[in-house]
């Protein structure tokens, strides 16, 4: 069983000698367990803040422990009712070959699912995300212009497509022309703006001339500052996430700006509230696997997966995506490496 566990707390950009490989024996099942056989591993932003023990809402993780992460696995073995040999399962069993399950919180996909690792993406925690993120706090009405970062990742590729779905202008943030060109001709979003471009702020303010009323924010950082240049009054902001800032060891430079951001918020009487998924709105989970299955059954919704071989490839991949290297969704496949 060949696993990656935390071998020192990165400070800035995780390293080489954050991660060590290591083999174990591959676990033995006993009465009331199975046993997982990791087909896809997740790679996603939040492991950045589980590498580190600053205060969060979630443990760190332990040195020395494996690393978490969502994976979808096939049954070896099982003395579970409902989980039998060969069945394809969305679990939590973190950067390892093999792991066990008493099945708690582990969902059975079935012995054929489509596509088995769409569940750690779009049919999973981070299309959830943007689904409850901007239907229950962007509130959103047709008419209105919503923005979002990261616009081809999971997140931000999911919350644009449901934006248009409802009826909005939506106008996605992304590194580099290729993928605004996949944002607006693929997901079908009205415009995408290059945040490496040197005009960025100014390319963004031509794209949202009516304003913004939903800023469904990712990244934090620069793009944050130009979207507040473009606010509307009553906007809201779901905070997901400040993955720019995740690698950060301290706060930027510059005068203190925090009383300008409540004056702001004031002025404009704007509602900015951040959510963590499971916590705030994992009671809202069926009503999201079915209104998203239909989507995705119906060509509404579409979905890139940018899938990696080999379970010894996952710490550069995690440092590339925190960079934007990735193009869609990052999955490690095991097995065919
Ligand atoms: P992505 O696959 O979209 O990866 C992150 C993307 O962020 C990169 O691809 C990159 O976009 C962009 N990015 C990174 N650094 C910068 C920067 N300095 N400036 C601008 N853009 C940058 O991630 P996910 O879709 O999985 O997650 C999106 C966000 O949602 C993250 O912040 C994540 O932490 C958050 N999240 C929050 C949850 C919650 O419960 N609150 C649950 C799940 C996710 P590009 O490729 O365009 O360069």
């Amino acid at each position: 069983n060949r696993r990656f566990v935390l071998a020192e707390r990165p400070k800035g950009e995780p390293t080489d000698a954050t991660l060590r490989l290591d083999t174990v024996p591959v676990p033995e099942p006993k009465a009331g367990q199975m046993l997982l056989r990791t087909e896809y591993l997740s790679l996603d932003p939040y492991m950045r803040g589980r590498m580190s023990d600053a205060p969060s809402y979630a443990p760190p993780v332990g040195i020395g422990e494996v690393m978490v992460g969502g994976t979808v696995s096939r049954v070896v073995s099982s003395s579970i009712e409902g989980f039998a040999p060969d069945d394809w399962v969305l679990s939590f069993n973190g950067w390892q070959d093999y792991a066990l399950s008493d099945g708690k919180g582990v969902a059975n996909l079935g012995r054929n699912p489509l596509h088995p690792s769409w569940a750690l993406g779009v049919l999973g925690m981070p299309g959830f995300t943007a689904w409850a993120g901007l239907k229950q706090i962007g509130q959103p009405k047709a008419g209105e212009t919503i923005v979002v970062g990261g616009a081809t990742g999971p997140v931000g590729a999911t919350v644009g497509q449901i934006g248009k779905l409802l009826g909005c202008n939506v106008v996605g943030i992304a590194g580099g022309t290729e993928k605004c060109g996949h944002a607006v001709n693929t997901l079908g979003f009205d415009a995408c703006v290059d945040y490496k471009a040197a005009d960025f702020a100014d390319q963004l303010a031509a794209a949202t001339t009516d304003g913004i009323d939903i800023y469904f924010e990712n990244i934090g950082g620069k793009v944050l500052d130009a979207v507040l240049g473009q606010i509307n009054t009553n906007a809201r902001i779901p905070v997901c996430g400040l993955v720019s800032q995740y690698n950060a060891t301290g706060l930027p430079d510059g005068p203190d700006r925090l009383n300008w951001l409540m004056g702001l918020i004031l002025r404009k009487r704007m509602t900015i509230r951040g959510f963590i998924i499971f916590e705030d709105f994992g009671h809202l989970y069926p009503e999201f696997a079915k209104e998203m299955g239909a989507w995705i059954e119906a060509g509404q919704i579409q979905y890139r997966e940018e899938i990696i071989d080999g379970l010894e490839q996952a710490p550069g991949a995690f440092i590339g995506l925190l960079n934007g290297e990735a193009f869609g969704k990052r999955v490690i496949r095991l097995g065919k490496s």
